[in-house]
């Protein structure tokens, strides 16, 4: 299989679309035609592992990494996906967890994934690759997890200093020796403006042998594909029904993952996504324009995008406007519908959610009665309460347990680097971090 941009171009194999990340024309790499596979061709797979790798042969056919494919999905999926029963409203549905990995959130798959595969394709006799990472908060945790203690690559993640929470901050500063935390005196915008001049430096980038670990790269999509292909066939198999299913949604991978499993052949029925009060994926297929936002702050942050990237992928391969009402209904769910939730959720069934979920969750109570009552519904938890646990508790009346994986990871000594906001700072901190001398914490 080849991949091309969303902006037109030359195909390239799947291992140059995941070590570029993003395609030279800034388009995103979208598979050149989406192979589909009948279901029946899934009734020998009893594990995620097995339906993983019926899923993802295609995709991988012809790449140098075809033949490694089981050994990357058993690194990735080493922890477990499962359904749980929810009995709200005047209904059943499942709950899809995604919160079971090494930093308690779904962007721990993707994030994994993409490090068994990048870490299998890397040359590094020419020197370590630098995975350089700006993270508002969760995204930085996971990629830092996935390529910890990984030889022969190094990971530097910027953060904002202070505007991160502080079960954040000690995610984003606990990993190895491989891993550079740098807390960047400035915002986000100024982490993300600082990863781009280094990436855009020739010199740097020849040092460093910059890559990402964004979510826009095909090596975080595809393997988010997967849980819904497994929960879906797992559903049809005992239920001979279709799954159909609510994604929270910020920047739109999770979603075209799900898309993109039903595109497939899998049994998949209507996809909803739940994007907090940034609502330009709701306002689009509404009819308005669509013309990049800027964010608002909202309870459920990692979805506070106002230009989600991963439209442009959704139009690539499922057409503009008008077209993708067929493919996919947005809801938007604001910070008191989100706080709501979380009480009433809680009060029904004594499960705490987080906020991202909670969007989830409310998109589905906003649907007709009829739609939610004759289909069957697996609404998709993102992260662990236990990561918000400033927002959760206090409308739960209750502390939220931290999980294992947490748990671990709180009791580990932080490490990181204060960071000015320009580019010779970043450039020395790169050169001389890695000498055995991250500790200068404070
Ligand atoms: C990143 C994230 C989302 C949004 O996922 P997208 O793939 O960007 O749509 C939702 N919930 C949580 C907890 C996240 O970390």
């Amino acid at each position: 299989m080849r991949f091309v941009s969303t902006r037109g171009g030359d195909a390239v194999s799947l291992d140059t679309a995941l070590l570029e990340g993003i395609a030279p024309d800034g388009g995103l790499y979208v598979p050149e035609g989406v192979p589909s596979i009948p279901v029946g061709e899934f009734s020998s797979a009893d594990s995620l592992i097995d339906v993983a790798e019926i899923f993802l042969s295609p995709f991988f056919a012809g790449s140098t990494l075809a033949a490694d494919l089981h050994n990357i999905l058993a690194e990735t999926f080493c922890f477990p996906l499962p359904v749980s029963p929810l009995s709200i409203g005047d209904g059943n549905v499942g709950l899809l967890e995604l919160f079971h990995g090494p930093t308690a959130a779904f962007k721990d798959v993707g994030a994994g994934f993409l490090a068994a595969c990048i870490s299998r394709l890397d040359d590094a006799s020419t020197g370590p690759l630098t995975i350089l990472v700006a993270t508002s908060g969760d995204t930085g945790g996971a990629v830092a997890a996935a390529f910890n203690e990984r030889t022969g690559i190094r990971v530097a993640v910027l953060y904002p200093d202070g505007r991160v929470s502080a079960r954040q901050a000690q995610q984003l500063t606990c990993w190895g020796n491989n891993v550079l935390s740098l807390a960047v005196q400035g915002t986000f915008d100024d982490c993300q403006a600082l990863v781009k001049s280094a990436m855009a430096d020739p010199e740097m980038s020849a040092e460093h042998r910059f890559s990402s670990a964004n979510s826009i790269n095909i090596g975080r999509l595809l393997p988010q594909a997967i849980y819904y292909a497994y929960a879906s066939l797992t559903h049809f198999s005992s239920s001979g029904r279709p799954l159909n299913i609510v994604v929270p949604t910020g920047n739109l991978g999770n979603a075209v993952a799900c898309i993109l499993a039903r595109q497939v052949g899998l049994p998949i029925g209507d996809i909803v996504v739940a994007t907090n009060a940034n609502r330009l994926i709701v306002d689009y297929l509404k009819g308005q324009e669509w013309h990049a936002r800027d964010s608002i702050q909202t309870h459920a942050s990692a979805m506070d995008v106002g230009n989600p990237s991963n439209m442009e992928r959704l139009r690539s391969l499922f057409g503009e406007g008008d077209a993708l009402n067929d493919v996919v209904n947005a809801v938007s769910i604001d910070d008191v519908a989100i706080e709501e939730e979380i009480r009433q959720t809680h009060a029904e069934t004594g499960i705490a959610i987080c906020p991202h979920t909670a969007t989830a969750v409310r998109a589905w109570r906003l649907l007709d009665e009829r739609v939610r009552r004759d289909r069957d519904w697996l609404l998709v938890a993102t992260a662990h309460p236990a990561k918000f646990e400033t927002i959760v508790e206090p409308l739960i009346g209750e502390p939220v347990p931290l999980p294992q994986e947490l748990q671990r990871i709180m009791k580990l000594p932080s490490r990181f680097t204060r960071l000015n906001p320009d580019i010779a700072a970043l450039s020395e901190a790169l050169r001389s971090g890695y000498n055995g001398d991250l500790s200068k914490a404070g």
